[in-house]
């Protein structure tokens, strides 16, 4: 990468969130790393500083709070300059029978994985478009591709998404701006771990690594290589695509 560009990643203190904004790093980007969880966003951007990177922490923020989000996309601005890559991780999950998900529940999981991308989009976009030039990633669900028992809720967040994904894909194109989603499928994070431990998994994680084609859980890393390249000036013909990064699970 010739010029300096600055990168936010969303849920960036955690597993494939945490990934991304190390490898964006150290692809040159100045790194924003923007989660809810202040402690571990510090702690994020003082790894990739230590690593001889640019990065700032913008801990304690929802990404399914419009007006915080604004707010910290302002400051990552002020601080880096225009976000011109950005890539959406922050999310949860959930895990309960279709008749039984509450209004809540199914609001908040909504709110956060699809509100949020929503929300960063639009605070993002203007800067891409003066730039003629922006990437955005898109972190889904392989869920999404097959469908999920007991996951209603968190998989119709993840194919609004993906929808999500390929109408700005054809929006903002005409402007350089790309626009993809990684659908990862079975990732060893704390979230992955948390899944396993309430039982949401239906099996053991050496169960499913038995099941899968390539004989192992895929790691942040995996699909942070997968990030890198779509956030590369030569990724630039690639726009609304779904990047299956999951070991073969989902062909
Ligand atoms: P993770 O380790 O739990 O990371 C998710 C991060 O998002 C956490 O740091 C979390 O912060 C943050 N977050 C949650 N709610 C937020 C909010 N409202 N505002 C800002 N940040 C928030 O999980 P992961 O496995 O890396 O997941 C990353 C993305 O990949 C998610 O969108 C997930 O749905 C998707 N995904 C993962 C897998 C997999 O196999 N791991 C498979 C399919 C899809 P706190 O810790 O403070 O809550």
């Amino acid at each position: 990468m010739t010029e300096r560009r600055t990168a936010l990643v969303t849920g960036g203190g955690s597993g494939i969130g945490r990934a991304c904004a190390h490898r964006l790093a150290a692809d040159g980007f100045a790194v924003a790393v923007l989660d809810l969880n202040s402690d571990t966003t510090k702690q994020v951007a003082e790894e990739i500083i230590e690593a001889g990177h640019e990065a700032i922490a913008v801990g304690g923020v929802d990404v399914s709070d419009r007006a915080a989000v604004n707010a910290a996309v302002e400051s990552v601005r002020t601080q880096l300059g225009p976000v011109l890559a950005l890539v959406n991780s922050a999310g949860i999950t959930g895990f309960r029978e279709f008749l039984k998900i509450s209004d809540a529940s199914w609001d908040k999981i909504i709110a956060v994985n699809l509100s949020g991308p929503f929300y960063l989009s639009q605070a993002v976009l203007p800067d891409m478009i003066a730039a003629h030039w922006g990437r955005i990633v898109n972190i889904s669900s392989s869920s999404a591709q097959g469908g999920q028992q007991y996951m209603a809720h968190y998989v119709s967040s993840k194919a609004g998404l993906i929808g999500m994904t390929k109408s700005l894909a054809l929006e903002f194109g005409e402007h350089g701006v790309t626009v993809n989603t990684i659908p990862p499928g079975f990732v060893d994070t704390p979230m992955m771990r948390e899944s396993e431990r309430r039982g949401m998994f239906g099996g053991s994680v050496e169960d499913h690594e038995k099941k899968t084609p390539v004989r192992r859980a895929g790691k942040p890393e995996d699909i942070a290589a997968a990030t890198s390249f779509l956030c590369r000036d030569e990724a630039g013909y690639i726009t609304g695509q779904v990047i299956g990064v999951n070991g073969g699970r989902n062909t």
